[in-house]
Parts: C-alpha cells; structure tokens; sequence
C-alpha cells in the first residue's frame, strides 16, 4: 500500500521514481529514450466544484482506468494526489513516438464519461520531458515536464508539448517574477503616477487617474500592463490594490490639504478584486482612514467587469455607490455592452477608449463610435470623459460633439505626485493673481 495511490491504485510518487530510476539505468545501458509525461486535468476543480468531491473522485478513477488501459505493459501511469497524473514511456527509439503516444492518451481521454447520470467532457494538457535530452535525472525530468505542461496550459490546454529551453527560461523568469512582486510590496517599491483629467476646455483640472507603477530594483520602471495580470494570477493583486487605493486616497488627501481645489481621484479596480474579501468594507475603511469625502474617489471598472455575468459584480457596485463614491466604466465601446444592462448599473461616468479617440481624423468608423458613445451618455445622463487624446484635431472634434472631459498626452502625461503638486500649484498661484 505505501507504493500505491488509494483512490485508483496507481503507482504513487515513490514508486513513480523507482521506476523513472530504473528506466533511466536501462536506457543508458540501452541507448534508448524514456519519455515523462505530465497531465494535469483540464477545468478539474469545477467539476468538484459543481457535481461534489465523490463525482470528483470517480471521474478521477475512470480517467485512470481509460488510460491505463492504453499504455504499453512496461509503461507506467502514476498519480502523485490532485488530477495530474504522470507516464513513463520507456525504450523508446524516437521522440516522435512520445507524440503519437501522448496524442493516443488526449483522444482516448476525449470520449465522454458518464457520471451519476451525466455525461463528461474532460480534456487534459501535457507536458513532456525526455531523458537523455533534457535532463539525466529523474527531479529534473519531472520539473521540466512540469514546465511543458503549463506551456501546454497556456497554449489553450487539451494538448501536449514538448521541453523546450525557451519555454525553461520564460517559466523560470515567471517565478522569478512572482517572487519578486512578493517582495515588491515590503520593500516599498510601487509608485503611483497621476495623470489629470482636464475639463474640455483644458484649464481646469477636475481629477486624476491613479496609474501603478513598480520601480524594479534592476529592471527599472515596469509598466502595469507588465505585471498586474501575474499579480492577479498568483493572488496577489487584493493586497496590491489595497496599497493603491490607500495611496491614492492619502494622496488625493494631502492635494486638499495643500489648498488645492477638492478634486476626485480615479483608481483602477481588477475584476479579481469583487471576488475577494469585502471590497466595500475596505473603501469604507480607507476613506475613514484618510478622512476624504467619498465624491473625490473615483473606481473605475473595465466594460467587461460591468458588462460580464459576474453574480457578484452587480451588488458591490451598489454597495459602493451607495457609499457615494463615483463609478466609471473604463475602456468603453471595446466590448458588447447591452444597453439596458448598462442603465441598471450605478455608473456615473463613461470613458472612452483610447483606440477609438486615436482613430479621430484617421477613420470615420472610429469618428462615429466616439459621437455614438457621447451622445449615448448624454441621453443615459452619464458624464463622459476621452481617454488617450494626443493632438488637436482629436481634441477639437470631442469638442464639437460636447465631451465633457478630456484625458491624454496633449495636456498631460501621468506624473509623480511631487511633480503634480509643482505644475498645479504654480497655476493654481496664478489663478488666484488673475481673479
Ligand atoms: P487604463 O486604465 O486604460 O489606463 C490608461 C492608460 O493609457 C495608461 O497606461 C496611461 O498612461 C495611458 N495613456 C494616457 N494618456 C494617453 C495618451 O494620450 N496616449 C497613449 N498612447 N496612452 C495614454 P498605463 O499607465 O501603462 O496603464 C495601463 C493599464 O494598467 C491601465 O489601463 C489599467 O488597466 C492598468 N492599471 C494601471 N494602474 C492600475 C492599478 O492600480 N490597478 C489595476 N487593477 N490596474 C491598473
Ligand atoms: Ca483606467
Ligand atoms: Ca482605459
């Protein structure tokens, strides 16, 4: 027992390496290939999720049952726990036969099983790892099929891959990645740059956008769109956002302080953050904290959150309208919007997406999305703000269609806090000698 799995009998992570062990001893002796196989089950966890851990339990057998079945008597199928399973291909003579194999096992797999009355589609993503090519030892077989798998994964699952050294170093830069966001956070090296909303006609500044940024100790400045999605994968981005929403408030804070004009600040939220723990409690908190009104924080949310059927989207945002604070929809027009959906949901303020005012003077079919979209808000009574304007042909157009506001590189590209207070606070001294 101690060598075999309970739940399907299979050989266990012992004798998995016992085999892999005497494989290897056999190939060299031989001069033959032995192949590693990795296979993690495809959306596994919702079916436990959704038919319970006993369906879950019996879907694993039948997997085992219909793949053992399938391989050769000298090969071995192993599970080490979970819904991934490992195969030992041994005296092979090419890699190819691996891939013929490998796509054998996918097909099989394929057939649907039928569960407590209902049929099951499973699929699963491979990664494969050959000795003597990759590795001479069986650890480093197993982490290199480990790597081809999530490639595999990555590459929209239900197939096989084999190691490759590129796949080795993008994977090990992930995990590099990963760890370094972990400590990113301690060592204090986020920045949060602002970039000003300014009224149409550009003289008065009526909020900002909150824009991360993380000062890499060697890489220098790395752009949100770099690691945020890591952020959110590896479930790190609550308590990144937490830092920026609190950053950002303070910020905004310091600005009244200083006898700035109250203006709103805008933060970017992650649909992985209505999921999370109360993300209202937690603006309530940091508004109390900071003690700004909540009509100067401004959450924006892409149009695929707003729009997604997401359960528990719809009720936070109440929630967070309730509070008072302001809720836009960013990105707007680059998904399906359904338009009555739209009118249940408690937003304030629309912005238009940069690829949109980027095509103004470029191409009409850009020019009547954006008079579309402004004269939608208008009719909705929703403000609406375009994002991503660089020149004066775009602006003057959003001004003939009656934009309310405007933000982009023609007026201002984001900046350090220190900086907004210089550029504004001069100004705001020189609105004071003029009236
Ligand atoms: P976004 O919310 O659509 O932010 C606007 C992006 O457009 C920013 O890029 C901004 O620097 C850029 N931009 C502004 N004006 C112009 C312009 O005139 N021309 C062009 N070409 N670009 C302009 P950035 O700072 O790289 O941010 C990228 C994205 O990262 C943001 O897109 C947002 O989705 C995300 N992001 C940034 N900060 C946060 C954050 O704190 N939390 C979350 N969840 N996401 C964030
Ligand atoms: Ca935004
Ligand atoms: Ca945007």
């Amino acid at each position: 027992m101690a060598f075999y799995d309970a739940l399907t009998g299979l050989p266990n992570r012992s004798l998995f390496y016992d085999r892999l062990d005497k494989a290897i001893a056999l190939a060299e002796r031989t001069d033959t290939i032995v192949a590693v196989i990795l296979m993690d089950l495809d959306s596994f966890k919702n079916i436990n999720d959704s038919m319970g851990h006993d369906a879950g339990d019996l879907l694993l057998r039948r997997v085992s049952e219909t793949l053992s079945s399938r391989i050769r008597d000298y090969d071995t199928m192993s599970r080490f726990g979970g819904d991934e399973f490992l195969f030992i291909l041994s005296q092979l003579k090419t890699q190819v036969e691996a891939a013929s194999i490998a796509d054998k096992l996918l097909k099989a797999l394929a057939k649907p099983i039928s569960i407590a009355g209902e049929e099951i589609h499973i699929t699963g993503s491979m990664g494969i790892s050959c000795f003597p090519e990759d590795a001479k030892e069986s650890e480093m077989l197993f982490k290199k099929a480990d790597i081809a798998m999530y490639y595999s994964k990555e590459q929209g699952k239900n197939r096989y891959s084999f190691f490759n050294t590129k796949m080795y170093n993008s994977a090990d830069e992930k995990m590099r990645l990963s760890n370094e966001l972990y400590r990113a956070l301690e060592r204090d090296e986020f920045i949060l740059y602002y970039q000003p909303q300014m009224d149409i006609t550009g003289t008065a500044m009526i909020g900002m956008e909150a824009l991360l940024r993380w000062n890499h100790p060697d890489k220098g400045f790395i752009p949100p769109l770099d690691f945020i999605p890591l952020a959110e994968d590896i479930g790190l981005i609550d308590e990144i956002g937490k830092w920026v929403l609190n950053k950002a408030c303070i910020d905004n804070k310091n600005l009244q302080l200083k006898g700035f004009k109250p203006i709103r600040v805008a933060v970017n939220l992650s649909l992985k953050q209505f999921s999370g723990s109360s993300l209202t409690e937690m603006v309530k908190e940091t508004l109390r904290k900071c003690e700004l009104k909540p009509e100067y924080l401004e959450l924006e949310i892409t149009e695929s959150i707003a729009m997604g059927d997401f359960t528990n989207v719809q009720q936070v945002l109440q929630e967070l309208s309730d509070l008072g604070v302001i809720l836009s929809i960013d990105d707007f027009g680059t998904e399906y919007s359904s338009l009555s959906r739209l009118k249940q949901l408690p937003v304030n303020r629309i912005k238009i997406d940069k690829q949109f005012v980027q095509g103004i003077s470029l191409n009409t079919h850009d020019e009547s999305i954006t008079s579309f979209i402004i004269a939608l808000a208008k009719s909705m009574r929703l403000k609406v703000i375009a994002e991503g304007v660089e020149n004066s042909k775009q602006l003057s157009f959003l001004t003939e269609k009656l934009c309310d506001e405007i933000q982009g590189y023609y007026f201002y590209k984001p900046m350090p806090y220190d900086y907004l207070v210089d550029v504004f606070g001069v100004k705001q001294v020189d609105d004071l000698h003029n009236s």
